[in-house]
């Protein structure tokens, strides 16, 4: 077995704290990875807090790893030791159904295994996340990095990159289109960014005045501050696709009515109480609410290569691991510029 530091949330009130356990030793498929980087994604802290029900503690979150790999099992071809690798939301599914058939795993008719807070496929075992010293996890779930990518800028592409690339993508955001982003967070500046790389004019609709300069340098075309009243009026009825990362309890219906004629809102924030929605907003433009979870396995991988490509990363603020409930604090205030990334460095030499 292989010993593994960690930080855990015990219970749904308390600080995390550090917290050590074992690590399953390589199946001929799996991949050991020293764990380099972490982003800090909203949703770590929606679970911690049990804000979406049946958390499970102790609770090692984290589902945005990056790390260089340190062993493989015997069966592993695509991965060696020293290879630059990372691991997302989701480490297994059952592989035969439909949706993983199509590389669509997240959709997994049974029901994906997420990183952390899950149980594995045993039924036993509880997946633990990224906030450790290392992570075992079978080939099919692993991804590759170009070595041109920062590690700690590529690490939230595993989560806030991959949930914004797939609903643009499937959308079929292109030149032409207009879309606007709600929310200049993790995930929000993540999407502003892929759409402006895919050509669209993007808008960032945000609730917070003092971001208008980073969204701009980001690449909006147009910021509208949502709590004034006479901007939202001004973009009724404007945009072909509204995607909302909100995380925080709102109203769906502001956001709804800036959508155009046959256009949508692709929802990805998960606000733990559900929003209210008035018919007449739908029907108004023919207008749908679709939501979209992560992406699977092999869009991941193009989004990964895309970036290297493009030479797109997150805006990153590096932290060492104590920290982290302090970052928590601040992701709440919305002071998060933008993303958390844990250096796992600061837990090895502890
Ligand atoms: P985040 O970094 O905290 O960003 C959320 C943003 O929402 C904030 O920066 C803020 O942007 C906006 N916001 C906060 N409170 C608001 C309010 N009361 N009214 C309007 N806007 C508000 O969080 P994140 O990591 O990007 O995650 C966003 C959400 O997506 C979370 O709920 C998370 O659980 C969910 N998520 C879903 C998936 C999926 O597969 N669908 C994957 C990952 C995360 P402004 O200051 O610009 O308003
Ligand atoms: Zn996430
Ligand atoms: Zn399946």
């Amino acid at each position: 077995m292989i010993l593994t530091k960690a930080y855990a949330a015990y219970d749904q009130k308390s600080p995390l704290a550090p917290y050590q356990f074992e690590r399953r030793e390589p199946r001929p498929h799996d991949v050991v990875l020293d764990i380099l980087y972490c982003g800090v994604c909203h949703s770590d802290l929606h679970q911690v807090r049990d804000e979406w029900g049946g958390s499970m503690y102790p609770m090692v979150p984290g589902h945005e790893i990056v790390g260089k790999v340190i062993r493989v099992g015997s069966e592993v071809k695509n991965f060696k030791p020293g290879d630059r690798a990372a691991v997302g939301v989701m480490i297994d599914s059952c592989r035969h159904c439909a949706n993983c058939q199509s590389h669509l795993e997240q959709y997994c008719e049974e029901g994906m295994t997420g990183t952390y807070n899950a149980y594995e496929r045993d039924g036993v075992t509880i997946a633990q996340g990224g906030y450790s010293t290392t992570i075992v996890t079978d080939e099919r779930y692993v991804f590759r990095i170009a070595g041109s990518l920062d590690l700690a800028g590529a690490a939230p592409l595993l989560c806030a990159g991959i949930t914004t690339f797939s609903p643009l993508r499937f959308a079929g955001v292109k030149p032409g289109m207009k879309v606007a982003i709600v929310g200049l967070g993790g995930l929000g500046h993540m999407g502003l960014k892929f759409a402006h790389a895919f050509g669209a004019e993007v808008s960032l609709v945000s609730s917070s005045a003092s971001k208008e300069a980073d969204a701009r340098r980001l690449g909006a075309h147009n910021f509208i501050l949502s709590t004034d009243e006479r901007q939202m009026k001004k973009y009724r009825s404007y945009f072909d696709m509204v995607l909302n990362t909100v995380s925080a309890n709102h109203d769906y219906a502001p956001y709804l009515k800036l959508v155009g004629m046959n256009g949508r809102m692709m929802v990805v924030g998960l606000p733990s109480k559900a929003p209210h929605v008035e018919p007449f907003d739908l029907l108004t433009n023919r207008r749908s609410i679709t939501g979209s979870m992560i992406g699977g396995t092999a869009e991941t991988q193009e989004m990964l290569d895309f970036c290297a490509a493009k030479n797109i990363v997150a805006d990153v603020e590096v932290i060492p691991m104590h920290k982290i409930n302090e970052a928590y604090e601040r992701m709440l205030r919305n002071d998060v510029r933008y993303r958390f990334v844990i250096d796992l460095a600061s837990l090895k030499n502890q």
